[in-house]
């Protein structure tokens, strides 16, 4: 099965089980001073979780576009480096509204995994919610024995709060849930070892596909739950790692909603995916990123120097740096890789095709913009680490993190990187003076500044400065005229 029929056999799932399907809602969040970025399904619905807003239909089923790269749930430093975190993926999911609660949610589950899509009984685990005294929630009895029906007691396991009780975020609708985890180790490896002792221990192979929660409570700002006026039930499943499991492939980036991808990348930097563990890290990254960034800009969130924005442009000038130092690209490549994303993505997600031109154009200038400083920036960097290796103290100042910050546009977490590619670490007190005398000095900036980006035709005619950064959502590119 392709991804595209693996997406739609789980909506048709849910249509035959009366849901109505909805659009993703966008993955950058405008007016939600908690949340930058859609990180679940549910949030779209969380105004009908609290009551304050009625639910169209009690029943809908979407595949929503999720990015984890702040806040609560942020994986930015897996992805890559792991086969099955990214940055932005899709969650599939299935809600009821006050209508059904724990028995379908799970029996729905088992039918569509084992008897819909053929994934093996004895491959499968189910873990419930073993309570918290904290919070005076109890083991959730109801779900275990619910799991019993489909699976030996073996392969019902308890969980703990971090990975059987779900928050949005620090505050928001919340509630026990039920994980299954496929384990998809060979025989030989499954006969030395229960599948059952590496669920949720970061095992490649072992992994979480579909949570169930059970939304009942609401966390208030002093940490209290709240009982919610009804019950709801919320799930999520990863659609990249149900497209591993369905297609037989042990990473993510083996699909097909990956690979296209990776061919291209591989064509455009002459290297083969599968040769050099350096390599294939940087190719998963840029693979991975290319959907941030592109869906991003799709939802009109350009890259710039504040918030959501920041958060994007980090994305991106990580994805730069990988290709340039690990697949030697000298020059723009990201952006010739969007017409193969929309090709493989644009029918589900049709912003992908009506703003293409917009996602390479802005891709395009930012990794242009970017590849001007990084060279100078890397070298640097490497001269920092020589000194810091050879004084064995091995921390680079913050103020040398802050100078390539300031002037070369490296974003602290990607120093911050490169430094641990290296055993090194910053000293990110000192970093953070440098930021705090920064901001300052650019208060008084601001006021004299009118316009918010200089543009200069003639890039040659210039010595590139560095970027100065104000406090809001802008970036002033310094240059000097030579
Ligand atoms: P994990 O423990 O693997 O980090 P999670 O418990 O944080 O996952 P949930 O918040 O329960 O994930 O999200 C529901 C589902 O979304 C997961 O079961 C998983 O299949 C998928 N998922 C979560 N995070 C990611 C990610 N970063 N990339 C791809 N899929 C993800
Ligand atoms: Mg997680
Ligand atoms: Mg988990
Ligand atoms: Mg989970």
């Amino acid at each position: 099965m392709n991804s595209k029929a693996i997406r739609k056999a789980f909506l048709d799932f849910f249509i035959s089980k009366q849901h109505t399907i909805v659009d993703s809602a966008p993955m950058v969040v405008k007016n939600d001073p908690t949340l930058m970025f859609t990180n679940a399904g549910m949030n779209q619905f969380k105004d009908i979780f609290l009551g304050n807003q009625p639910a169209k239909s009690v029943r809908v089923a979407d595949t929503q576009k999720c990015l984890r790269v702040s806040g609560k749930h942020n994986d930015l430093e897996e992805v890559g480096h792991d086969t099955y975190h990214h940055t932005m993926f899709e969650m599939l999911g299935n809600w009821s509204f006050d209508d059904y609660f724990k028995e379908d949610a799970i029996n729905w589950a088992w039918e569509f995994l084992h008897e819909k899509m053929g994934i093996a009984a004895d491959r499968m685990y189910a873990t419930v919610f073993e309570g918290s005294p904290d919070d005076k929630l109890e083991l959730d009895e109801e779900a275990k024995a619910m799991w019993l029906k489909h699976l030996p007691k073996e392969q019902v396991l308890h969980g703990n709060k971090k990975d059987n009780f779900w928050e949005m975020g620090d505050t928001g609708p919340c509630g026990p849930c039920s994980e299954i985890h496929v384990d998809l180790r060979d025989d030989d490896e499954r006969a030395k070892k229960p599948g059952a002792e590496l669920v949720n221990q970061d095992h490649p192979l072992v992994i979480e596909i579909w949570n169930l929660v059970f939304i009942q409570f609401n966390r208030k700002a002093d940490g209290r739950l709240e009982e919610l006026p009804a019950k709801h039930v919320d799930t999520g499943m990863g659609f990249e790692r149900l497209c591993m499991v369905l297609q037989g492939k042990k990473s993510n980036y083996d699909t097909d909603v990956f690979q296209t991808v990776i061919a291209k990348l591989a064509r455009l930097c002459g290297k083969k995916y599968g040769e050099s563990e350096k390599a294939d890290i940087a190719m998963r990254v840029i693979a991975d990123h290319l959907r941030a960034i592109a869906f991003a800009i799709a939802d009109g969130q350009l890259p710039s120097n504040n918030k959501a924005g920041y958060v994007i442009r980090r994305i991106l000038r990580r994805a730069v740096r990988y290709g340039y130092t690990f697949l030697n690209f000298r020059e723009a490549f990201i952006y010739q890789l969007v017409e193969t994303l929309k090709e493989n993505m644009g029918d589900a997600f049709p912003e992908l095709s009506s703003q293409q031109v917009l996602i390479e154009k802005v891709i395009k200038e930012e990794e242009e913009s970017f590849l001007r400083t990084l060279e100078t920036g890397i070298r640097l960097l490497d001269e920092e680490m020589s000194q810091a290796k050879k004084t064995g103290t091995m921390e680079v100042s913050g103020k040398n993190a802050f100078e390539l910050y300031d002037t070369f546009g490296f974003p602290l977490d990607l120093t911050e990187l490169i430094l641990r590619e290296n055993g090194l670490t910053v000293n990110r007190a000192e970093f953070d003076s440098e930021m705090e005398k920064q901001k300052s000095r650019s208060r008084n900036a601001a006021a004299q500044e009118t316009s918010d980006w200089v543009e200069l035709k003639k890039i040659d005619e210039v010595e590139f400065l560095g970027y100065t950064t104000l406090e809001a959502d802008i970036e002033i590119a310094r240059y000097r005229k030579v």
